[in-house]
């Protein structure tokens, strides 16, 4: 399989959900072998940071990534829909810090990137093998991520919450899913109770319900209609698919996934690397 790039450039403005800014982003095509490339416009010598797990900074609520000096916020819904897209080549600008939350998902970026479809180029694509069981487990907060040797690139998923809106759900991607069909349009969400102290201690500034699902006891705020009865949980695997990428490679390999976060999916993602290069 040949690496791709996109085939067109893309804009998208809005505001990051935490930081609540305004922000312009592009997205153009890049050369083979050059990954995902954040590039900060506004700031003097236009600082990049590549989307990999050795730049991730903090994991609270989001991922950020940091390098050069410069942070990108809450690249993770962008970056899912490109691993689930299948580009392996592009360069991001940005003129603020965060990208933009749109409406909480993926499917903007799925919808303009599939209408024109990607570029092949010429490099061979280089998967990431799993070749022995590795397993990243958090007492703390119970989640638990396994990578196993697998044909294709697998994923089960199962998030576990008290709230009766969501309860126990499970979300599965293999090579019959759609990312633009099955993972793409499925929202963000939070827990009422999280909204004033989230705010308080800065943010979600940008959050609001038409790009976020609230969760309240046994419903959602407003009522929304869900895209899938299971639509946090998947979700949760559209932010793990977003995490993954920062492999800086396709896996090719089985992963089970309870209770995932951008703080788990990021420290069993460097476990893994480390394990798999020994
Ligand atoms: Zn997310």
């Amino acid at each position: 399989m040949k690496q791709h790039t996109l085939k067109e450039s893309y804009t998208f403005r809005g505001r990051g959900l935490h930081t609540g800014k305004a922000v312009e982003m592009h997205l153009l095509p890049a050369p083979e072998n050059q990954g995902i490339l954040f590039r900060r416009t506004d700031l003097p010598g236009e600082p990049s940071v590549a989307a990999s797990v050795d730049n991730v900074g903090r994991t609270h609520r989001s991922t950020t990534l940091t390098a050069n000096g410069v942070r990108i916020l809450t690249p993770e819904h962008l970056l899912s829909a490109l691993y689930g897209l299948g580009v392996d080549n592009a360069t991001v600008c940005l003129d603020a810090p965060e990208v933009p939350a749109l409406d909480g998902c993926g499917r903007h970026y799925a919808d303009a990137i599939l209408a024109d479809g990607l570029e092949e180029q010429s490099a061979e694509r280089r998967m990431l093998v799993v070749r022995k069981p590795c397993v990243y487990e958090d007492p703390l907060s119970g989640s638990r991520i396994a990578f196993e040797p697998a044909d294709g690139f697998e994923i089960d998923l199962t998030v576990d919450f008290r709230a009766r809106a969501i309860g126990v759900q499970k979300a599965r991607w293999d090579a019959s899913s759609d990312y633009a069909r099955d993972i793409a349009p499925c929202r963000t969400f939070c827990f009422l109770r999280e909204v004033l102290p989230l705010r308080l201690a800065g943010l979600i500034r940008g959050g609001t319900l038409d790009n976020a699902l609230v969760v309240r006891g046994g419903g959602f705020v407003g009522r929304p209609k869900l895209h899938f009865d299971n639509e946090p949980a998947r979700h949760k695997l559209l932010d793990l698919l977003g995490d993954l990428s920062l492999a800086g490679r396709p896996i090719q390999g089985r992963i089970t996934a309870y209770k995932p976060g951008h703080q788990a999916n990021t420290q069993a993602l460097r476990q893994f690397l480390s394990d798999h290069t020994l």
